[in-house]
């Protein structure tokens, strides 16, 4: 990594630094987005910007950026590394304030991007397919801080996460305080069951995906039925096909959960069909070759 986007200009990777003082710091008091860049085109900017609106809503913060601003941050992050194929990561937090929760002496929100490399071994992993782990640490109550609130409050996802790394699972999914599916640590899950495809609600606290939102439109095209609804966890189990959403990831069969295989433990057809019909749209929107 060469340059991080800071505040109002790329600025060299040790340089890049914020104040002790700042709230992101001390209270995890900021939001972000991560975007991907497929050839040095974002998909669906405006997806990411209005769930960011969102999120800065939830918490009380206005910020001085506006969408365009933030679209040229991402494009120029990775640009000025080199990455035509890149997830940027805009970080805002609250600034610098007097200590103390009141967030009102903070005045000017700290902007930082962030470009990292594609993960290399995607193609792979879709082909193959990973394990993930149903984890013991619940997701975040809605009513407590709402999971649709992208915010960097992250210790609920990284407790998950650090669960998931013990019983070698390449994500923790979470289950919601009543026991339902929920979401995984970074990414949506989708289960498919005698060729209907069924994902969590919004209502049982999880964040609104982009590509989880794309993903449900295309199979409606295709004529898949979707249902959005309460899953309990043995609907998993007994699945025909799980897979996860996510910007990075797209769609990524999951073929084990916990220490059972799904199915035949290979990826299934609908889910290679929703991963090509994902590739397709990336291609028609941003008028690319993937
Ligand atoms: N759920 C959580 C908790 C996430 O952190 C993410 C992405 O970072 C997602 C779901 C997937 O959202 P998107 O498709 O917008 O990347």
């Amino acid at each position: 990594m060469k340059k991080i986007w800071l505040n109002t200009s790329l600025v060299p990777v040790k340089k890049a630094k914020v104040s002790a003082l700042d709230r992101g710091f001390i209270y995890g008091d900021g939001v972000y987005e991560a975007v991907r860049v497929y050839q040095g085109k974002i998909f669906r900017p405006e997806g990411h910007w209005k769930r960011l609106d969102g999120s800065l809503k939830s918490i009380h913060m206005k910020i001085p950026w506006s969408h365009k601003f933030l679209t040229e941050v991402c494009r120029k992050t990775a640009q000025a590394n080199g990455l035509k194929e890149a997830l940027v990561r805009v970080t805002i937090s609250r600034g610098v304030g007097e200590l103390g929760y009141d967030p009102s002496t903070a005045k000017h929100p700290t902007l930082t991007g962030i470009a990292t490399p594609v993960r290399q071994d995607l193609p792979e992993l879709w082909e193959k397919g990973v394990k993930v782990a149903i984890v013991k640490v619940r997701r975040n109550h809605v009513k407590s801080l709402s999971p649709a609130i992208k915010h960097t409050n992250s210790l609920n996802g990284i407790l998950a996460k650090i669960e998931a790394l013990k019983s070698h699972a390449f994500e923790g999914v979470f289950l919601n305080l009543d026991g339902y599916l929920a979401e995984g640590t970074i990414s949506n899950i989708f289960i498919v069951k005698r060729g209907v495809l069924k994902t969590p609600s919004l209502s049982c606290g999880i964040l609104d995906g982009v590509t989880r939102h794309a993903l449900i439109e295309l199979a409606k095209k295709i004529g898949i039925r979707v249902l959005e609804t309460e899953i309990h966890e043995k609907e998993v189990f007994s699945a025909d096909e799980v897979f996860l959403t996510s910007t990075t990831m797209e769609a990524m069969p999951v073929t084990q959960v916990n220490s059972q295989k799904i199915r035949d433990g290979r990826p299934g057809p609908v889910t290679k069909t929703l991963q090509r019909a994902f590739r397709a749209l990336v291609e028609r929107e941003l008028g690319i070759r993937v």
